[in-house]
């Protein structure tokens, strides 16, 4: 019964995908046949009117079916507890044996408590920015919110092609309202030709309303990518280690904010290829106090008692450190050198961090 039910509900959360897909469909039957085929007399004007419509059409499809089908990724295996972790949780201090575990692994964020992140249904660490989703059941990785009109997560694997998604409604939606505009007057004239005068003035109207709509929409995430947060985070401040931070993931300024999401190279950024940086797991961080980032770090280091012996874990050089774009981040480091030199890397997520940064700028990253 409840595998029926579950099927049920599945298939229901499909509806308003299939709205948007025929809403979509009928705008180009009722563009390309009733107004190109049907209304428009001239050639020319036909030619030029499909020529435009159809690159607009074919990338707003393209991006929506990307940010449906894409996979909200998983959670790295060593985020999910073992099971001698999972028989301390149950034996002891839930809160010291998450601290333990934690520790391990490169998190920055913390509850508002100050206690480790961790997901009860999962049974794992949440890494920093994933939040699980009722509805996918999972954790999400940089999660932003679950879109029922995708029917998926919008995070990390598929922000971006969720923001060309809003770019090319935008756009396609203003090029048929403007197009479509003089043939709409042409109906309240009565000089309209032709048997489908009523698609074209459902045309004009629905066009109009979506761009009006879906604006305020994408204004919003062109904020939130641009200050590198999430809708989540806009909503409620992240909590590092060294305190509330709103925003502690951004990294200065709006185009190096900008590149997390659409990729180094602008060549791809309004295509819809996977083309934003790391793992969705590590974030670069700048904004940490570097007072606290040291004495953390050397409380970190002193709790973890796990150090000896790994004294010849070096850190990146100061020369190689100096061509990076991380000023802030690289500054840290370099100064931190007492400290950094007796600490591994899983214990500084910030350095497994910038580290892992320097990788996707050099096109080292895997994903
Ligand atoms: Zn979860
Ligand atoms: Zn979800």
């Amino acid at each position: 019964m409840a595998a029926i039910l579950t099927c049920l509900v599945k298939t229901f959360q499909w509806i308003p995908v299939l709205f948007i897909n025929a809403v979509i469909i009928w705008s180009y039957y009722a563009y390309v046949v009733i107004l190109c085929f049907e209304s428009v007399q001239s050639v020319y004007e036909r030619a030029v009117y499909l020529m435009f419509y159809h690159p607009f059409f074919v990338m707003l499809m393209i991006s929506y079916w990307r940010t449906i089908c894409t996979s909200s990724g998983f959670v790295p295996s060593q985020f999910f507890l073992s099971r001698a972790d999972r028989e301390a949780l149950d034996n002891g201090d839930p809160k010291e044996v998450l601290e333990k575990v934690s520790r391990k692994l490169p998190v920055m964020t913390k509850t508002l408590s100050g206690a480790a992140r961790y997901c009860d249904v999962c049974q794992a660490i949440k890494p920093d920015r994933c939040h699980h989703c009722s509805m996918c059941r999972k954790c999400i990785l940089k999660m932003d919110h679950h879109c029922p009109w995708v029917n998926n997560c919008v995070g990390f694997t598929n922000y971006k092609f969720f923001l060309l998604f809003l770019f090319y409604a935008i756009l396609y939606t203003l090029y048929v309202t403007g197009t479509v505009t003089k043939y709409f007057v042409a109906f309240w004239n009565n000089t309209l030709e032709g048997d489908g005068k009523l698609h074209i003035l459902f045309l004009f109207f629905v066009a109009l309303m979506f761009f009006i709509s879906l604006w305020s929409l994408f204004g919003y995430h062109l904020y939130l990518t641009g200050n590198n947060k999430t809708t989540l985070e806009s909503f409620r401040v992240p909590h590092f280690y060294y305190g509330p931070d709103k925003n502690g993931f951004s990294l200065g300024s709006v185009m190096k904010n900008a590149e997390q999401v659409l990729g180094l190279n602008r060549w791809y950024w309004f295509l819809p290829v996977y083309t934003s940086i790391g793992d969705g797991v590590r974030f670069p961080i700048i904004n940490q106090p570097e007072e606290d980032s040291l004495l953390n770090a050397q409380h970190r280091w002193l709790e973890e008692g796990e150090l000896d012996g790994h004294e010849d874990q070096q850190y990146e050089n100061k020369e190689d450190s100096s061509a990076n774009s991380l000023d802030v981040s690289t500054a840290e480091l370099v100064n931190e050198n007492e400290v950094e030199t007796q600490m591994p890397n899983r214990a500084r997520p910030d350095v497994v961090a910038v580290q892992e940064y320097e990788e996707v700028k050099d096109g080292t990253s895997t994903l």
